[in-house]
């Protein structure tokens, strides 16, 4: 799944077995970014942390995506 798909601003990629290891992935790589001071990441990290703030709508979108990822093919 790209940077993007998992909330992010770009268009690199992670690839993993399981949704948990390529969420760990998309949150270093943010707290990489977020090191850097990359603008367009800053602004899909607040997004998320707003997000956050509603536990209910955080499950929500976590699921959704652990689908998303579940339908790729070999699980990328
Ligand atoms: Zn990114």
């Amino acid at each position: 799944m790209t940077c993007k798909q998992l909330g992010g601003a770009c268009d690199i990629e992670f690839h993993a077995n399981t949704f948990e290891e390529i969420a760990e992935m998309s949150k270093k790589h943010g707290m990489q970014m977020f090191q850097k001071g990359d603008a367009n990441h800053l602004k899909a990290m607040n997004e998320m942390q707003e997000l956050m703030k509603a536990p209910d709508a955080m499950n929500e979108w976590f699921e959704n995506k652990r689908k998303e990822f579940n339908k790729l093919p070999e699980n990328k």
